[in-house]
């Protein structure tokens, strides 16, 4: 790492890159690029890291992602994977969906896929806290955490980023990994196309009766999916973690309840399939908004995961097109970056756009026509996805084309998830 004096005489530190947010995309980011050499600044307003010394017998967190077999891969690739599983993972053998309100339903298995299994329920924190315990003590990479954005400017030599607490740090190539509400890409000027999706999402951990089996059920009631993805906590696998993405009102009443009134909802519009449930945590709420950033790319600047999507949660995917955003661009400005080419220019992070905006774009399109095609109360559309679900179940092989696009398996992977 250099050091340089401004005009304004601040130090200024100069990076092969900088990431402006350290969550779970922007420190995979972090460690893809340092461990290819590259010289990396990880800049993030929370105060301290995640540590994985935090999570003992710990209770299960609220926030938990599906990843795909693909982001295994890539947190193999980052040896993050083995302390994850250590900590805590609940791998998914099976998934049912269908629809409450009428016949419609389909299952999937991971034999049918021909692969070990359909993904892993991970926690968030335990995802963050075993990449932080791999990629922050690498010599190639330098944190800000504690610290917000101020300003950002561009010269010839790159982007000026202005820390909140005066710090300046100089680079060919800034990233934006700052989540869905990115001030980074509001400060780089690039707009966003957003859609309230009308729904909120409510989230909280249930103790059922029966166990889940390995198995993530998501049931569409008048629209509203409620899924029930599995938890296996110190060897009980009857725990769930719940995400019921319904109406403003309804999440209303939903956070209102009592945990008993909360568990009997959630019993009731499960259908008792896991018998009766007990809330064992608060329940949370998230709206949820579509959003699609105008462009991935400027010079000497690149937007990733929630930075430059963020998507309805009922398919699992925004941390997984995250990863995937992280593994393209970091393979095109490592490949710029070992040949001695300008890893920060527009030629090569076009070719990371180029090779994600297509996934994203079809993957928020699916989840949109998903909202439309299951929110419908139309009896040919009702008709329609009963039969197309119930039809589609009999057909394997159109099942296994669909399960490889669910579990990540899509187009050219980058090789850092092959
Ligand atoms: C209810 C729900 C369920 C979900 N389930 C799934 C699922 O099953 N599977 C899945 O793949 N995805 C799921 N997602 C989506 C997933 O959680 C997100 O896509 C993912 O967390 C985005 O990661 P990120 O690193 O891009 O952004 P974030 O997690 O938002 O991280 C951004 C980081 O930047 C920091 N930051 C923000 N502003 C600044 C600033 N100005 N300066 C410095 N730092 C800053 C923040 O503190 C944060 O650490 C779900 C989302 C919701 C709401």
């Amino acid at each position: 790492m250099k050091t340089q004096t401004a005009a304004v005489d601040v130090p200024v530190e100069r990076f092969d890159a900088v990431i402006v947010g350290a969550g779970m995309v922007g420190t995979a980011l972090a460690g893809l690029l340092a461990n290819a050499g590259m010289q990396v600044a990880l800049v993030e307003s929370k105060a301290e890291p995640l540590s994985l010394s935090a999570f003992g017998d710990h209770s299960p967190a609220p926030r938990v992602s599906a990843l795909t077999p693909v982001s295994q891969r890539l947190l193999t690739h980052l040896k993050a994977w083995p302390a994850i599983a250590a900590t805590r993972i609940t791998p998914y053998h099976y998934m049912q969906v269908w629809d409450a309100e009428g016949s419609g339903n389909i299952h999937f298995s991971a034999d049918e896929a021909g692969a070990p299994v359909l993904g892993h329920i991970v926690e968030n924190d335990v995802t963050l806290a075993a990449l932080n315990e791999q990629i922050l003590t690498l010599p190639t990479v330098s944190t800000f955490f504690g610290v917000g954005i101020d300003a950002l400017q561009s010269s010839a030599c790159g982007r000026w980023l202005v820390l909140k607490d005066g710090r300046q740090l100089n680079t060919p190539l800034l990233i934006a990994a700052d989540g869905a509400r990115s001030t980074l890409r509001e400060l780089a000027g690039i707009s966003v196309a957003e859609e309230s999706m009308q729904q909120d999402a409510v989230v909280t951990t249930v103790k059922c009766e029966k166990s889940h089996g390995g198995t993530a059920r998501q049931a569409f009631i008048a629209g509203r999916p409620l899924a029930f993805l599995p938890l296996t906590v110190n060897g009980d696998d009857r725990y769930c973690s719940i995400v019921w993405s319904t109406t403003p009102e309804h999440a209303n009443q939903l956070t209102a309840l009592s945990s008993d009134e909360l568990g009997c909802a959630l019993s009731d519009a499960l259908d008792h399939r896991l018998g009766n449930v007990h809330a064992v945590d608060a329940a949370y709420r998230f709206p949820l908004v579509q959003r699609h950033a105008a462009h991935y790319v400027l010079p000497n600047f690149a937007l990733v995961g929630d930075a430059a999507h963020s998507i309805h949660p009922l398919a699992g995917q925004g941390v997984n097109l995250g990863f995937m955003d992280a593994a393209v661009l970091a393979e095109e400005v490592i490949r710029a970056w070992q040949r001695g080419a300008p890893w920060g220019a527009l030629t090569t992070l076009s070719r990371y756009e180029r090779r994600r905006r297509f996934d994203n774009s079809a993957m928020l399109g699916l989840m949109k026509g998903f909202k439309v095609l299951f929110g419908s109360q139309l009896p040919v559309l009702m008709l329609a996805r009963n039969m197309g679900m119930s039809g589609m179940n009999q057909l394997v092989p159109l099942k296994r084309l669909v399960m490889r696009q669910a579990t990540g398996e899509r187009g050219r992977l980058p090789q850092s998830c092959r």
